[in-house]
């Protein structure tokens, strides 16, 4: 018999009653017994809702008040001694969040991106002498709970080896010395779930799709072969990707089942049925966890009667991943164009898929019109007129060199610019976006909803930019900006006014703890019909003689923040975007603006998990950055933007995108992080964030002159720019003039000092 399955739910819920439950809590509006009330709430009302799906299996251990992978630190008594001895929820939530108790500031664990998704995970802190004890009840509690509803639960457990992968180590040791003792935890927490009944426990193991060390390589067979011993059975879940030179050795663990994800790696089938053995239940990711589109159900079937052939034990079958990163439901999206709607599932279309496939398995005639629907949505998708756009097609099929290079090489661009804008040394800038005020909300939401007309929002916006201009001038910045007023997101702005992009009202996706994000769709061929942010540019410009500089989000970062479409590779929706954002360059320079900043914060989060694969990825993303920058006169400044400086990896290709300015985060690592830039002698110019904006702190003038002098030994002075490390959208202005005021300081410092 074929079983059914999932890995994991969303937590928040549909109308993300625990990201408003959170945040009551945290500003003390509610009590502890109010928020564990919303939660049992949700929980219950997702694990009926699997239920009635059919499951023969419910996750348990999924659900979070803030981060799976700080519920298993929490879990194994991992707890930085900063945060004290006290175990509460308030203790998470300090680890979390690091607000202050009883006025003792804290520092939150560090955040980081959960493999290559949107989700972010506190990052556990382990040290060389770490103890483990079980510390925390909430898994047995939950499955006590699920259990008591008459389900089958499976638990779900971050396994041991991609915990401590993810951790980072506060001294220098080596952190596979910490299995002997964490090892006795995990069996712990596994005689403890069979004591409660429990058959099956999910182990989660994605770092099995990344390259691995040997020694963690081997570190696996130790694990599961200790842990075997334990009386439940083992689903050890992969996911993300292909388990690749791992597959002969994972499918050889001592585990009563395998997952695998088969919808980002549908190759590996063939050689994990090869090392395969047929008393264990292979577990098949047939249905997109990751993205939003209806599942082929007929292609997923002969994937299965693939598997039939030659894999003669039990088969379940689930979604690729955890469903955490798919909204949850599609119904109640009344708004969306009716003829895409069926081409889309959320977690709960994608458990019905589940339901049909199973059954199309158990009694193929009584599928059939399940079955039949699906390929008729799968059809009218594949040959719908929406999709395909010709004139995008013809500009596609015409790319070449031609429009993947500027007209000449840096140093000559570089003299035209400096003969165009006459800029000081160390030329100041900020990154895009000021201050977003209450009025400016206000301003944005009455248009949306018809409360005030177009002319009264757009004097409102240009009131805005004015006020932007004037204080930007008062500072004394070289390079000013309109400062992002009419914008409410860098990727929602750009794709509300493309072609081939589709909105939710209620899509939410779990970005971290209560932080939700509502990634765009991009459907189909993605055109622009007019331009996007020229006015404001041109206004802003109108109002000034500095240069002012535009405002553009880059194709590979509207990408990597959508649900993109899975009928053609990643790399054509990237160069399509491309083009689209190239016109709107070359209006822009049209329009007068000198300096145009493509901003890519999501550059390097696009890596896949392999590092065989990255060659390919940066290939085509690059490209599709050139694409969209090379289309102006030597003497248009081209500025691109990320939100860190991890470019040790990548360097090569960040310089061959060819910007003539960078502005990276630096300033929080102390610019050590530039020293990628001092092996590889980066050609163009740098501005190293000297202001962290994301710290409530106002920097002075002396901080910002050490670290622009740090910079200035890592890279030649006449490359740097002084500007802050990231949009001031979120910071007051109180503090924003301050800061910016003594960062023009520091510039005028360093350039007396250079004569
Ligand atoms: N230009 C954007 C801003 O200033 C950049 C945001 C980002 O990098 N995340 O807000
Ligand atoms: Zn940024």
């Amino acid at each position: 018999m074929t079983k059914i399955h999932n890995l994991g739910f969303p937590r928040l819920g549909e109308n993300r009653e625990l990201k408003f439950a959170l945040e009551r809590y945290w500003r003390g509006d509610i009590d502890h017994a109010a928020l564990h009330a919303t939660a049992i709430e949700l929980r219950q009302r997702h694990w009926q809702l699997q239920a009635n799906s059919g499951l023969d299996f419910i996750p348990v251990g999924d659900f979070s008040y803030y981060d799976h992978v700080l519920d298993t630190s929490v879990m194994l008594g991992v707890i930085p001694e900063r945060f004290g001895s006290s175990r509460d929820l308030d203790t998470y939530f300090r680890m979390a969040r690091g607000q202050a108790s009883d006025g003792v500031p804290f520092r939150a664990c560090e955040m980081t991106k959960w493999f290559d998704t949107n989700y972010h995970y506190l990052v556990p802190e382990v040290d060389s002498n770490q103890q483990f004890s079980l510390s925390s009840s909430k898994l047995f509690d939950e499955t006590r709970e699920l259990q008591a509803l008459g389900y089958q639960p499976k638990p779900v457990l971050l396994g041991p080896l991609t915990w401590l992968w993810l951790a980072k180590t506060t001294s220098d040791f080596n952190k596979l010395d910490l299995l002997e003792r964490l090892l006795p935890v995990y069996g712990n927490i596994l005689q403890r779930l069979a004591y409660q009944g429990v058959e099956w426990v999910q182990i989660d193991e994605p770092i099995l799709v990344l390259d691995l060390p040997n020694v963690w390589r081997n570190a696996f067979e130790l694990v599961y072969n200790r842990l075997q011993s334990c009386p439940v059975k083992i689903l050890l879940a992969t996911y993300f990707g292909e388990l690749g030179e791992h597959t002969s050795l994972t499918c050889k663990l001592p585990v009563a089942g395998l997952h695998i994800d088969l919808v980002r790696a549908p190759e590996q089938l063939t050689a994990v049925l090869d090392n395969f053995a047929n008393y264990k239940v292979l577990s098949l990711g047939l249905i997109d966890g990751r993205n939003i589109w209806r599942t082929d159900l007929n292609a997923a079937l002969a994937t299965v009667a693939t598997v039939r052939e030659r894999f003669k034990g039990e088969l379940w079958l689930a979604p690729s991943c955890s469903l955490l990163h798919v909204p949850i439901d599609l119904e109640p999206e009344t708004a969306l164009d009716p003829a895409i709607k069926p081409w889309l599932a959320f977690a709960k279309q994608k458990l019905t898929e589940l339901e049909i496939l199973r059954l199309a398995i158990e009694e193929p005639e009584a599928a059939e019109p399940e079955l039949s629907a699906s390929a008729t949505a799968i059809r009218s998708r594949r040959e719908s007129g929406l999709i395909h756009n010709p004139a995008v097609q013809a500009q596609l099929a015409k790319i070449d060199n031609s429009l993947t290079q500027r007209l000449n090489p840096f140093p000559v661009r570089r003299e035209q610019q400096q003969a165009k804008l006459n800029l000081p040394s160390y030329p100041t800038t900020t990154i895009g976006s000021f201050p977003q005020t209450p009025e400016i909300r206000k301003a944005r939401a009455d248009f949306k909803r018809g409360l005030i007309s177009e002319a009264d929002y757009v004097r409102q916006m240009e009131q805005t930019i004015e006020f932007c201009v004037r204080e930007q001038e008062k500072l004394g910045l070289d390079v000013l900006v309109h400062g992002e007023g009419e914008r409410n997101d860098m990727v929602e702005y750009f794709g509300e006014q493309l072609d081939g992009f589709l909105f939710t009202v209620n899509g939410w996706v779990q970005s971290y703890g209560s932080r939700c994000v509502k990634p765009p769709i991009i459907y189909g061929d993605v055109s622009r019909s007019k331009p996007m942010t020229v006015r404001w540019s041109q206004y802003a410009q109108s109002l000034t003689d500095k240069p002012m500089k535009g405002m553009l989000t880059g194709p590979v970062t509207i990408l990597n923040w959508s649900f993109v479409r899975d009928d053609q590779p990643r790399s054509t929706t990237a160069y399509q975007l491309a083009l689209a954002l190239r016109d709107e360059v070359t209006d822009l320079e049209r329009a007068g603006i000198p300096i145009i900043q493509i901003d890519e914060a999501a550059f390097r989060e696009g890596l896949p998990p392999r590092q065989s694969r990255w060659h390919d990825y940066l290939d085509w993303a690059v490209r599709a950055f050139r694409i969209c920058s090379s289309g102006v006169k030597d003497s248009t400044q081209i500025h691109t933007h990320m939100c860190y400086s991890e470019f040790n990896d990548i360097i090569t290709s960040i310089a061959d995108m060819d910007a003539d300015v960078i502005t990276i985060e630096t300033s929080r690592s102390n610019m050590e992080l530039l020293d990628a830039f001092i092996d590889f002698n980066y050609p163009n110019e740098i501005g190293p964030g000297v202001y962290d904006i994301h710290s409530p702190n106002v920097p002075t003038t002396d901080d910002m002159i050490v670290l622009l002098k740090k910079a200035g030994e890592r890279i030649e002075p006449d490359q740097l720019w002084v500007n802050p490390d990231c949009g001031l959208k979120t910071r007051q202005w109180q503090d924003v003039r301050i800061s910016l005021a003594n960062m023009t300081e520091a510039a005028k410092v360093l350039r007396l000092a250079a004569g």
